[in-house]
C-alpha cells in the first residue's frame, strides 16, 4: 500500500503518518527526515540540501528524486510505504509516478491535511521538537504542549525550535508552499486518488480522528 501525505508545514503530516504506520505496518519515509540525517552525517548531499533548507526554500527536485528512487530499493518498502513530505512540486508527483510504475506499484491513497490558512503560521512557529533523534516527538506550544516546558514528556530530552520553523523561514516555507506543493493536489485529483480532510484546532484530538477516518476508508 503507497499513501501520501499532503499539507502545508506543520499541518500535521507526520503524526497522521505515525499512526497510520504503526496501524498498517508499512514505513512513513519523510524527506525532511533523511535530509536532516545526511546534514548531520556531514554527507554530501546533506551540505548541498543545507544549502536551501536553511533559506525554507526546497531541495532541487533531482537530488529529492534520487534519494526516494534509492529509499524505494529498500526492502523494508516492498509491501508498502508511507510518504510523508513527498512530493512537493508536481515535477516530483509525475517522477514518483514513473518510479512506482517501473516497481510494479501504485499511489492508493492521498491524503491532504488542509489547515485554515489564519492558522499555518502560529502552527509553524509554535512546534517544538524533541532533541532526542530516537524519540522526535512533536509538540505545540499552544495546541499541544509538554507537561513540563521545555521538557519531552515521553523520554525526558529537552525540546528545541526547528531552525526553519522560526518566524522569517516560515513565512519563506508557506510561500513556496503555495507556490510549489499546492499544485500537487490538483494534480492527484485528477487521478482520483485524494482523499481530502481537514485538519484544524487541536492537532492532538484531530490527528486521531483523521487517522480514524483513514484507517475506516481503507478497510471498506
Ligand atoms: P519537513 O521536515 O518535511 O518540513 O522538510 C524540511 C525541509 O526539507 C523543507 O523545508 C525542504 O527544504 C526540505 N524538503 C523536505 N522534503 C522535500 C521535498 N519533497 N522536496 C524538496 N525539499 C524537501
Amino acid at each position: 500500500m503507497v499513501i501520501i501525505m499532503l499539507g502545508a508545514p506543520a499541518s500535521g503530516k507526520g503524526s497522521v503518518a505515525e499512526i497510520l504506520s504503526k496501524e498498517f505496518g508499512i514505513p512513513q519515509v519523510s524527506t525532511g527526515d533523511i535530509f536532516r540525517k545526511y546534514i548531520s552525517n556531514g554527507s554530501e548531499i546533506g551540505k548541498k540540501a543545507n544549502e536551501y533548507m536553511t533559506k525554507g526554500e526546497l531541495v532541487p527536485d533531482e537530488v529529492t528524486v534520487q534519494i526516494v528512487a534509492s529509499r524505494l530499493e529498500e526492502p523494508d518498502v516492498e509491501n508498502g510505504l508511507i510518504l510523508d513530505g513527498f512530493p512537493r512540486t508536481v515535477n516530483q508527483a509525475k517522477a514518483l509516478d514513473e518510479l512506482l510504475a517501473k516497481k510494479g506499484k501504485k499511489i492508493d491513497l492521498v491524503i491532504n491535511l488542509e489547515v485554515p490558512e489564519e492558522e499555518l503560521l502560529d502552527r509553524i512557529t509554535t512546534r517544538r521538537i524533541c532533541t532526542n533523534k530516537e524519540c522526535k516527538a512533536v509538540y505545540n506550544l499552544k495546541l499541544h504542549p509538554s507537561k513540563v516546558e521545555g521538557i519531552c514528556d515521553k523520554c525526558g530530552s529537552t525540546l528545541e525550535q526547528r531552525d526553519d520553523d522560526k518566524l522569517e523561514k516560515a513565512k519563506n516555507r508557506l510561500i513556496v508552499y503555495h507556490r510549489e506543493t499546492a499544485p500537487v493536489a490538483d494534480y492527484y485529483k485528477d487521478t482520483g486518488a485524494l482523499y481530502s480532510t481537514t485538519l484544524s484546532v487541536s492537532i492532538n484530538r484531530m490527528k486521531d480522528e483523521v487517522a480514524h477516518d483513514v484507517i475506516e476508508y481503507l478497510k471498506k
